[in-house]
């Protein structure tokens, strides 16, 4: 019996599923300091306006563009954000200080139990000169859903807002400069359990740090090559496919050494047939369903088996207001529809021609289209229409680029203040 279907005796209002009440608990106890009558002995909020700002006495150089450190993913900023959580206590006052290395004792839990949770957004060099970022308030209310899934700490996730922008007004204008508009680099707010013990527990001390990279420009011009999985599953139901944590990583890797070493770039991950994500990307059909209707299809988030990506609400809202008539475009209007689709299903769209184009989205390879899947060792070929990509994902993809880039004016993309002299 699921655990949704057990009756609580007596009316008790008491959830049945562990995971989810314990979460609920913590989000309340470590998020926003002064409890209420009854609760624990107040604990600090993490709070931007404590930030201790250190300056580098060593800064490094930045890397010209097609410099091969790029592809290394390797090359970090001058600085790095850094906070400490303790469980008597709640959270230290954050420090901008140089990049460098994290000092932990051997037995810190992340090292052992996984207790590490992550986000991914870019910082955007616009043609207008200004630096942005988009929809960072998502990616950190997102972050908090990952860290509570993981016995970490809560935070108010304006405050981590705060702090991310706070080191990119810091490095952005060295790191990124006005010079290069239409680049961007890579932001990764991490945190771990960082407490030195090794019973299998809640880790009373955890470190929050935000680290910015350079990262190549991912998916090449020719599209996305997808290895359905078989047997191998990313997520299941009652798990934490839903949250950026570590542990949804690790695993896959070799899966996706062996998709490469095929031929293709990333696994499309099937659970019991059902199409779910493609590597670290949300993915999207379009097709023309039987009755003759254009749709845009991807998976639901109800299961809680998919990452809610920013980029895959973003397109589902965009294309809601702008494509669902089909006025503007000159395209077929498309009707969106979030629902559970099998690869048979892609497939019987393949072959009877309804397929139009399917693509991968999320931060690192962006709106990146699919040329092929292979799929119980076949090839599918996937129609790119415009040579390079599908005519509605080079429409959604050019609608975000003129946000993250400011070609458009939109309450999207963020516009940060630069610190011009640190
Ligand atoms: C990060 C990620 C995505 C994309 O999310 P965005 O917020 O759009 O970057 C999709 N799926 C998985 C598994 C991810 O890790």
């Amino acid at each position: 019996m699921a655990p949704t279907a057990i009756t609580p005796p007596h009316g008790v209002q008491k959830t049945s599923e562990l995971t989810a009440a314990a979460v609920a608990k913590k989000i309340t106890q470590t998020s926003t300091g002064p409890q209420p009558n009854g609760g624990e002995a107040a604990l600090q909020p993490l709070d931007a306006s404590k930030l201790i700002f250190t300056k580098t006495k060593t800064p490094m150089s930045v890397p010209e563009p097609g410099d091969p450190i790029i592809n290394t993913s390797s090359q970090c900023t001058d600085h790095m954000i850094t906070a400490v959580w303790r469980a008597g206590t709640g959270w230290d006052a954050p420090e901008l200080k140089p990049y460098g290395n994290l000092s932990l004792p051997p037995t810190a839990s992340a090292l052992h139990y996984a207790t590490e949770c992550f986000e991914g957004m870019k910082m955007y060099r616009g043609f207008d000169g200004k630096l942005r970022l988009f929809r960072p308030d998502a990616n950190c209310r997102r972050m908090l859903v990952s860290s509570t899934r993981i016995a970490l700490p809560g935070f108010d996730p304006k405050e981590l807002e705060k702090l991310i922008i706070a080191m990119i007004a810091v490095d952005g204008p060295k790191w990124l400069p006005k010079s290069r508009p239409g680049t961007f680099l890579y932001l990764r707010p991490t945190m771990i359990g960082s407490a030195g013990a090794l019973g299998v527990a809640t880790p009373k001390e955890a470190t929050l740090f935000v680290i910015s990279t350079f990262m190549p420009t991912l998916g090449g011009p020719k599209g996305m090559r997808l290895l359905a999985s078989q047997n191998g599953v990313r997520a299941w139901p009652g798990g934490f496919g839903f949250a950026k944590v570590g542990a949804n990583y690790g695993p896959t890797l070799m899966a996706n050494q062996e998709a490469v070493t095929r031929g293709y770039d990333q696994v499309l991950w099937l659970l019991d047939g059902v199409v779910t994500e493609a590597g670290a990307s949300n993915f999207f059909v379009v097709w023309r369903s039987k009755e003759g209707k254009v749709q845009l299809v991807t998976a639901p988030l109800g299961e809680k088996i998919i990452l809610d990506g920013v980029t895959r609400r973003s397109i589902l809202q965009l294309v809601r207001e702008r494509l669902t008539d089909g006025s503007a475009s000159g395209l077929e209007p498309v009707e969106i529809v979030e629902r559970k689709f099998t690869m048979e299903d892609v497939v019987e769209a393949v072959r009877e021609g309804r397929m139009i184009e399917a693509f991968a989205a999320g931060t690192a390879f962006f709106v990146c289209p699919v040329t092929v899947i292979s799929y119980k060792d076949e090839d599918l070929p996937i129609p790119m229409v415009r040579g390079e990509t599908g005519e509605y994902a080079g429409l959604i993809k050019s609608w975000l680029v003129d946000i993250m880039y400011g070609k458009v004016d939109h309450p999207w993309g963020v516009v940060i203040d630069e610190k011009e002299e640190f």
